[in-house]
This record gives structure tokens, sequence and C-alpha cells, in this order.
């Protein structure tokens, strides 16, 4: 996990606007190897192992996977397509790529170099090396999405997400910045313009909208 991630990222048990502080065992540069995140109000802790986050309570047996929206089967180009409409080559940030696409984080990371791609869930395909811009959250399972609003520059989500799910990415963006849905659902531009975004760009591969500035 990139050490400034904890500037983005909410408590899941208390929600935004409440942050939590980071305590490093080991780290890498800036990236956080092993340690936790403490939430200063309830007292929550939640391990970093591995650089990968995990933000289910503790104890809880809960299993995120289980909860996770089905993934999508998506081919390679899909990073290549994300990238495009998210115009990851320019600017940088940070980009929420939510669980339905987190075996594609690292394709996604190769060609967003200077952004940092944060992936909610799951491990990286083994084919696949380690992307350096990359930080993995295992989010809380059922929970809101576990990041403060407004200061994401770019998110993707995949298939038919729920009105709510959308709703929550795009209040994540910081003015301005990009949703893109690859392989949408019948649902999804709709939930996009309920959202509150301006739709971009739509087809059958994948549909952008943007928040307002
Ligand atoms: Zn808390």
């Amino acid at each position: 996990m990139l050490l400034e991630l904890s500037e983005v990222l909410a408590c899941p048990r208390c929600g935004p606007p409440q942050v939590m502080v980071a305590v490093v065992h080991e780290s890498v540069g800036h990236r956080v190897t092993r340690g936790f995140l403490g939430c200063p109000t309830c007292d929550s802790r939640f391990p970093i192992e591995e650089r990968v986050v995990h933000l289910q309570p503790q104890g809880s047996g809960e299993q995120p996977e289980a909860s996770s929206p089905s993934r999508v089967s998506l081919a390679a180009e899909s990073a290549m397509l994300i990238g495009a409409v998210l115009d990851l080559a320019q600017g940088s940030g940070y980009v929420l790529v939510g669980p339905e696409l987190s075996e594609m984080a690292d394709a996604v990371a190769s060609v967003a170099e200077r952004w940092e791609v944060v992936s909610l869930g799951g491990g990286r395909p083994a084919h696949m090396a380690p992307s350096a811009n990359i930080s993995r959250i295992i989010p809380p399972a059922g929970g809101s999405l576990p990041v403060l609003p407004g200061r994401f520059g770019s998110a993707a989500l995949a298939g038919d997400p729920t009105p709510d799910r959308v709703r929550q990415y795009a209040a994540a963006l910081r003015p301005l910045g990009r949703l893109a849905i690859v392989a949408p659902g019948p649902g999804s531009v709709g939930a996009m313009r309920e959202a509150g975004l301006d739709l971009v760009a739509g087809d059958e591969r994948v549909a952008v909208a943007s928040r307002r500035a």
C-alpha cells in the first residue's frame, strides 16, 4: 500500500470523513509492506500484510470474495480500453478499480504509469508481474466504499453494477473525474446519469461519464 493512501481511505466502521493512521512495521520506499491502519475514533485496526490492506473487521470470519460482485470475463485489451477512455496516459492521481476488475488491475497499472491504481479485492493472477504503482485493498464485505469522497481522478467498474454502487463510485471522484463501466449492463448508463454524472461516451464495450466541475 502506498503510504499516502491513508489520506484517502475512510474507516470502514465509522465511515467518511473518518480517516485512519498508518502504522508502518516494514516498508519499501513509500510502500507499506507490513503494518496496520488504525482508526483513532473507534480503535479498529486493519492489518497490512504483504502490501495488501485487509479492511474486513477482525475476527469476523467474513469472506469478502463471497459477496463481491460476480467477475466479468474480460479480454486483456480491456485494460487498454480503460486506459484510453479514462485518459490515463495523461495527468496523475488515484484510479479506483472495482473488485470485478481486480484481476486486471495490474494491466491497468501498466498503462497508467503516473497514476496509483487502487484495486479493491482479489489477488493478482500468478502470470502477471506485480506493478509498482498499485495498492491492493480487500474491502469490507457488503459495506460501503471505504474511501473519502472527491479524491479519485478516475474509477472503473464492469458489468451491471447496482445504482447504489455507481453512486458510491461517482461520489469518490474529484470534479471532472471519470467513471468507466466496462461491458455495461442495461442499467449502467441510467445509473450513471442518476448519480449526477454526464455521459461522455457509451457503446457495448464501455460507458464513460464524468463528474461535473
Ligand atoms: Zn473508526
